[in-house]
């Protein structure tokens, strides 16, 4: 096919519509006619263009202006399949529960949506993406409206998941500041082909703005780097995948969203930002995408704010309405290893004994270090050694473990009264130099006849006794005794 004389390639991060206008706008026709006559589209509508073109058209517009198909695709909200959703055309309810893993720290939250008949309204809605029959599909940036030599819409403000400008760092806007008509309205009127002006002759680059919130423009950042680059980083958790990221951020969306009669927790949440639960119930009875920007932009407020420094400010949530470990963690079963084993990590520092049966008791929860028991039982040793309890309480509170676990922590508190013994014993022989000697080196041990007979592998040339091997002999009452053994 002949390519177009003029054909300027789409702006960076430009929406399909704004492109085919500003093609338009080159040859001189009106938006309507340009669609039909160059491009054999009968009835277009900005919205169809970016949410669902017809393939033929991408193709088309990629033979006439030399411009990639990749890079044609990308101003369509297509370029984000298989990181926001899984299919733009994939039918509802399976997109929705696809996105719904069960997890929220609420009673019954985590089965919630496995239960709900129906979770969302609307045929052909999409996770993240502004319900067909919405009035408001697109928001913008007075900033960028302002900076841009030509304003366009960026792909980016056709999502409901977008609330602020990742560059300039302020909360977007939904209509114009002289009007109050939606900005759809401006763009979707094609009547006038600067996006930069209303249809009332207001500036939009003029518009005034809110800064965003440090949590919010944290999360934007995240959002920003997911959508970009594939993955993202939360703090103190391995990188996930953008998909899984944003299948959090929508479970923890939904776990916020106050649905049902009594949701303690997420009630406590909405509190901490100064919000009473009550006012706010009517408003977030409607899904995220087809909220307001106000709620939206608190909703992730408070959202990024349960995901920093993951799992501490999430767990003082929790701790706000007393959640204990065990039934918070049935109900977070939901979340990806990256996230789940930070949050069991620290609440089995809080209770070993009981997190280790429930672990142990739960399919697929354990933590990839826990086949090798020597490691886990060092571990656990730790964890109720900095809780304060003494052995006779570990081994009560350890009874319920099943037999190999039970033999791995006996070894574990004989290893360590070993040590203890030995300490004290070297303590008293020799000097600190030597000591340390010993401590770092390995031991084997054995039982003698008064006990037992630890054999310290250490350079014998240390002590001054080139033919011997240094033991520690210790007896019932944990008392350790120096004496060396011919090899
Ligand atoms: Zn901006
Ligand atoms: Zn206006």
């Amino acid at each position: 096919m002949a390519r177009w004389p003029l054909h300027p390639p789409p702006l960076e991060d430009e929406l399909l519509s704004s492109w085919i206008v500003r093609l338009a706008v080159t040859y001189h026709v009106a938006p309507f006619t340009f669609c039909r006559e160059a491009l054999a589209l009968q009835h277009p509508t900005p919205r169809t263009l970016d949410h669902q073109p017809p393939p033929a058209l991408l193709t088309r517009l990629a033979d006439v202006t030399g411009c990639p198909i990749a890079r044609v695709v990308a101003t369509t909200l297509q370029r984000y399949e298989g990181c926001l959703f899984g299919a733009i055309t994939a039918p509802v309810p399976a997109a929705m529960l696809a996105m719904m893993q069960g997890i929220g720290p609420d009673r019954s939250c985590a089965t919630h949506w496995t239960r709900a008949r129906k979770p969302w309204r609307g045929a052909d809605a999409t996770p993240w993406l502004f319900p067909p029959q919405q009035a408001v599909t697109l928001q913008f940036c007075p900033h960028c409206v302002r900076d841009d030599a030509m304003a366009s819409p960026r792909t980016a403000w056709r999502l409901a998941l977008t609330t602020a400008c990742p560059k300039h760092r302020v909360l977007l806007r939904e209509g114009c500041l002289h009007c109050g008509v939606p900005v759809d309205v401006v763009f979707l009127s094609w009547r006038h082909t600067s996006f930069r002006y209303c249809l009332c002759g207001a500036d939009l680059g003029q518009a005034s703005t809110v800064a965003a919130p440090p949590a919010l423009a944290a999360l934007t950042d995240r959002i920003h780097e997911a959508v970009t680059t594939g993955a993202v980083r939360l703090d103190g958790t391995a990188s996930l995948p953008a998909e899984t990221y944003f299948t959090i951020l929508r479970a923890f969306v939904e776990a916020v969203r106050l649905t049902r009669g009594r949701q303690p927790w997420a009630e406590a949440c909405w509190r901490t930002l100064g919000v009473e639960p009550v006012d706010i119930r009517p408003h977030l009875a409607v899904p995220f995408e087809a909220q307001p920007l106000a709620w939206r932009v608190d909703t992730m407020q408070l959202v990024s704010d349960l995901l920093t420094e993951w799992p501490s400010h999430f767990l003082a949530s929790c701790q706000r309405v007393a959640l204990k470990a065990v039934p918070l963690l049935r109900r977070m079963q939901g979340l990806p290893p990256a996230l789940l084993r930070p949050l069991v990590h620290v609440l089995m520092a809080q209770d070993p004994p009981t997190l280790t049966r429930f672990m142990l008791a739960t399919p697929g929860t354990s933590p990839p270090s826990w086949p090798d028991l020597t490691v886990w039982a060092g571990e656990y040793l730790t964890a109720c050694r900095r809780l304060g309890m003494a052995d006779q309480v570990i081994r009560s509170r350890s009874r319920g473990l099943p037999a190999p676990w039970y033999t791995a922590l006996d070894d574990a508190l004989f290893a360590e009264r070993v040590d203890r013994a030995v300490t004290r014993a070297v303590a008293r022989a020799s000097s600190p130099m030597v000591a340390g000697a010993f401590l770092t080196a390995p031991y084997s041990r054995g039982v003698a006849q008064t006990g037992v007979c630890t054999r310290l592998l250490h350079s014998p040339s240390l002590l001054g006794l080139p033919r011997a091997e240094t033991c520690c002999t210790i007896d019932s009452n944990g008392n350790g005794f120096l004496h060396q053994e011919d090899v």
